[in-house]
């Protein structure tokens, strides 16, 4: 069976300007060793703004740290203003984006199509997708969330090859949970990551399946993380708010201690 490293990914939203990320990063640099990156995979994922001076840092200091972004057109280029494409992330060496992130879904009316389109995009430019799914809290309440998810699942991951979706990432992020503090029970997140795996086997093969890293992400925090990076089907956490502590997020990474 193949060994997932475990992704822990910051995703800073609409926070941090371009100094502020530079000593948001020197900050988390200091404090990561060595065996932190052995042991976890640390990622940031700043606003588009801040992404040149991330990048100058990692580069200039040589740091374990990987980066990406939020969001990406699903268009290569051209009239499509305030868009940012993916030759110009991959032009950044972004290594991941989020994609269909429900922040997005809720305010920019993203659907599975438009996700769709973007994961697509986002592989062609040799970008690791980060692909957000999870249910709304009504959806959690009339008991259809593993099945809703799943859907965003199959409608994202159309017509994309096995070889491309066993080295992507999906982020099961339960709607209700995110910035709300409420934390989704990790028997529970591990019921649809484990479903969601399951779909995966279904859609390709085992072997892609078991490749696939899923993380859980809704109000992670220190004091939660363990339980749920010690559920079979995590394999990281994507998060939000608490990532913008930069102690908080490197006591994240080290969920083991
Ligand atoms: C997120 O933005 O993807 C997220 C999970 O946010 P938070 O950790 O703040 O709930």
């Amino acid at each position: 069976m193949p060994t997932r490293t475990p992704l822990m990914a910051g995703n800073w939203k609409m926070n941090l300007n371009h100094l502020e990320a530079i000593a948001h990063v020197q900050k988390l640099a200091f404090a990561l060793t060595d065996k932190d990156y052995e042991a976890v995979e640390v990622a940031v994922l700043p606003p588009f703004t801040d992404l040149r001076s991330v990048q100058t840092l990692v580069d200039g200091d040589k740091l374990k740290i990987r980066y990406g972004a939020q969001d990406l057109s699903a268009h290569e280029s051209g009239a499509y203003t305030g868009e940012i494409s993916g030759a110009m992330l991959a032009k950044l060496n972004c290594t991941y984006v989020t994609i269909g992130h429900s922040e997005r879904r809720q305010y920019h009316g993203e659907d599975e199509p438009v996700v769709n389109a973007k994961v697509k995009a986002a592989l062609q430019h040799g970008l690791t997708p980060i692909v957000c799914v999870g249910e709304e809290l009504s959806v959690r309440e009339a008991g259809n969330h593993v099945g809703h998810t799943l859907a965003q699942v199959d409608g994202g991951l159309k017509d994309v090859p096995a070889e491309s979706v066993a080295s992507l990432v999906i982020a099961y992020e339960p709607v209700w949970a995110i910035g709300t503090g409420k934390v989704c029970g990790e028997e529970d997140a591990q019921e649809v990551c484990g479903a969601i795996r399951g779909r995966l086997a279904e859609l390709y093969d085992e072997e892609t399946a078991q490749r696939v890293r899923i993380q859980y992400g809704g109000s992670v925090k220190s004091g939660n993380v363990a339980k749920i990076m010690a559920q079979p089907d995590i394999d990281g956490a994507l998060v939000g708010g608490a990532s913008l502590d930069a102690e908080e997020f490197v006591k994240i990474v080290r969920f083991r201690d």
